[in-house]
C-alpha cells in the first residue's frame, strides 16, 4: 500500500516487549514522584513540536518522550498515596485485556460483528449479577439483561432515556419530573440537560444528617407533582454519594416510586464494588424494587477505565428508547431477534470489547481476591475515622462510609482549606476536598491498588502534625 510502512509481525513483538516493559517499570517506580504534576499550565504544549512529524519517527523517541513529556505531566493515580476523587482501576489482567481488545481491534455494536464481543459480555454481566448478589431480574435470560457502559454518566443518561420512553415514548415530555437527592452526582443534572429536558424537571431532594436522600420529602415532592399535573417518571437513588458516600435508603425510596409509577435508577458507581463481601450488601437493601443499576468495576474494582456495569430489569423501554435501525445494519440473526445488539442499550453505535478486561480480572483475582481487596481498603478507612474521631483538632464531617473518610478541621473552613493545602503541597499524597452542608470538607479516599497500611499511617501522620499547627507555618 503506497505511503504505508506497517509494522511487521517482528516488529510489533519487539515494541511490544518495550511498552510492558516501560508500564512495568513506570507502575515499579511510581513512589518516587510526586503524586501530583509539579508542571505550570502550557508546559506539556511548549515541549511538543509545533506541527505533526512529516516522515515516520524511530519507536525508541516516541517511547523516550513518554518519560520526557508525558510523565512529568500526569496525576500518578496509580500512587498509594493517591487518596483523591475515587480511585481508579488499573491492574496487570486488565491492562493486558485492554491491549487484547485493541489488538483485535474489532467493534461489537452488533452480534453479527462479532458474536464472541456480545457474548462474552452478556456472560460476564450474569456473572457480576451472581457476584454482588444483585437481584436475579437483572440476569439477561429473562427479561432484563446488563450491558458495559463507558461510564456511570452514560449509565444515568440511558437510564433516564428508557424511564423517559416508558413514561411517555416519543413525547411531549413537558410534563415529566425527575428526582433525585441534592447530593446526587452532577451526572444527573447533565443526563436531563443532554435529554433536552428543562432544568426545572429535575427536582433536588433534602437529605438527613448522613447525607442519604429523605423519602419523606421525596413522597412530598412527588404527591404536589401529581397533584398538579405532572408525572413523576424517574428517581435516581445513590448507594454512595461522590462527597461522602452516603447511601440513600432504598426499600423506602423504592416504595416511593412504586406508588407513582416512576422508574427507580440505583447509581453505585463507586459503592456498588463493596458488593462482592456479603458482609457489606446491607448497602442495596431494597434493591428488588430498582428498574436498573449501575456500578463502576472501573473504580473499585481493579479494572481499567472505561467499565461501568448497567443493569436493567426489563430492556424493553430501553431498546425502545434506544433503537433506530438503518438499512446498512439490517442482517438475519437480528431480525430472528434472538440475539442480543449492544448498539440498541447505549449512545453511541460502536463499542469496543471491553468486556475482556473485566474478565481477565474476574479469573485472575477471583470472587475472594476481589473481597480481599475491597476488605483491606475499608478497614484502612475504619481505622482512620477512628484517628480522626479521637483528634482534639479533627472531625468527621460524615459518618465514614466503605473506603471514604471525610474530616474537617475544628477551627473552621480557612483551617480546613490550610490543612488541605499542607498536605497536598507535601509531595507523596493527594486528597481531594467537597462541601458538606455548606463547609469546606477533605476527603480521603482508600482505594488505590497500591495503598497499604503504612501509607495511609503516613498520611495520619502528616494531619496529625499539620492539624495541630494550622496557621503556623
Ligand atoms: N455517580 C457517582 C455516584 C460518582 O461518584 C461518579 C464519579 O465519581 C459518577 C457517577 C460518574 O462516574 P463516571 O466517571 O463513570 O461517569
Amino acid at each position: 500500500m503506497p505511503g504505508a510502512d506497517h509494522w511487521t509481525p517482528d516488529e510489533f513483538r519487539q515494541h511490544g516487549h518495550e511498552v510492558v516493559e516501560w508500564v512495568a517499570r513506570y507502575l515499579e517506580t511510581i513512589e518516587e514522584r510526586p503524586v501530583q504534576s509539579p508542571v505550570e499550565s502550557g508546559w506539556v504544549r511548549a515541549q511538543l513540536p509545533a506541527s505533526p512529524p512529516e516522515g515516520p519517527e524511530a519507536f525508541t523517541s516516541v517511547l523516550a518522550d513518554l518519560d520526557r513529556v508525558v510523565v512529568p505531566g500526569l496525576t500518578q493515580w496509580q500512587h498509594p498515596g493517591f487518596f483523591g476523587y475515587f480511585p481508579t482501576g488499573a491492574s496487570g489482567p486488565s491492562v493486558l485485556a485492554d491491549l487484547v481488545s485493541s489488538g483485535l481491534g474489532v467493534q461489537g455494536m452488533l452480534w453479527a460483528t462479532s458474536p464472541a464481543c456480545t457474548e462474552l459480555e452478556t456472560h460476564v454481566l450474569d456473572w457480576m449479577v451472581e457476584l454482588l448478589a444483585l437481584p436475579d431480574r437483572f440476569r439477561s435470560d429473562g427479561r432484563g439483561g446488563g450491558v458495559i457502559q463507558d461510564s456511570a454518566s452514560s449509565a444515568t443518561l440511558c437510564a433516564l432515556l428508557a424511564a423517559r420512553f416508558r413514561a411517555a415514548g416519543d413525547g411531549p415530555f413537558d410534563r415529566l419530573r425527575a428526582y433525585t437527592s441534592t447530593q446526587a452526582h452532577s451526572s444527573v443534572e447533565r443526563a436531563v440537560r443532554i435529554a433536552g429536558l428543562r432544568p426545572d424537571q429535575l427536582r433536588s431532594i433534602g437529605v438527613d444528617a448522613t447525607f442519604a436522600l429523605r423519602p419523606d420529602l421525596l413522597r412530598a415532592a412527588i404527591d404536589a407533582d401529581v397533584a398538579a399535573g405532572l408525572v413523576p417518571f424517574l428517581v435516581v437513588a445513590n448507594v454512595g454519594t461522590t462527597s461522602s458516600a452516603a447511601l440513600d435508603p432504598l426499600v423506602a425510596t423504592g416504595e416511593v416510586c412504586g406508588a407513582s409509577g416512576a422508574w427507580l435508577h440505583v447509581d453505585a458507581a463507586y459503592a456498588g464494588s463493596a458488593l462482592v463481601c456479603p458482609e457489606l450488601r446491607w448497602i442495596v437493601d431494597g434493591l428488588e424494587a430498582a428498574d436498573s443499576f449501575c456500578m463502576n468495576p472501573h473504580k473499585w474494582l481493579l479494572t481499567n477505565f472505561d467499565c461501568d456495569c448497567f443493569w436493567v430489569a426489563d430492556r424493553v423501554a430501553l431498546n425502545g428508547a434506544l433503537s433506530v435501525l438503518p438499512e446498512y445494519l439490517r442482517n438475519d440473526a437480528s431480525e430472528v431477534g434472538e440475539v442480543i445488539d449492544y448498539r440498541d442499550w447505549q449512545v453511541p453505535l460502536g463499542r469496543r470489547f471491553r468486556s475482556l478486561k473485566l474478565w481477565f480480572v474476574l479469573r485472575s483475582y477471583g470472587a475472594a481476591g476481589l473481597r480481599g481487596v475491597v476488605r483491606s481498603h475499608v478497614a484502612l478507612a475504619r481505622g482512620l475515622a477512628d484517628r480522626v474521631t479521637a483528634h482534639p483538632r479533627l472531625q468527621l464531617a460524615a459518618p465514614a462510609s466503605l473506603g471514604l473518610v471525610c474530616l474537617r478541621h475544628v477551627d473552621g473552613d480557612d483551617a480546613t482549606r490550610w490543612l488541605l493545602d499542607a498536605v497536598n503541597a507535601a509531595g507523596p499524597f493527594l486528597v481531594t476536598h467537597t462541601r458538606l452542608d455548606g463547609h469546606l470538607v477533605l476527603r480521603v479516599s482508600i482505594g488505590s491498588q497500591r495503598t497499604r497500611a503504612e501509607h495511609v499511617d503516613d498520611l495520619w501522620a502528616l494531619l496529625d502534625e499539620r492539624a495541630s499547627s494550622v496557621g503556623r507555618s
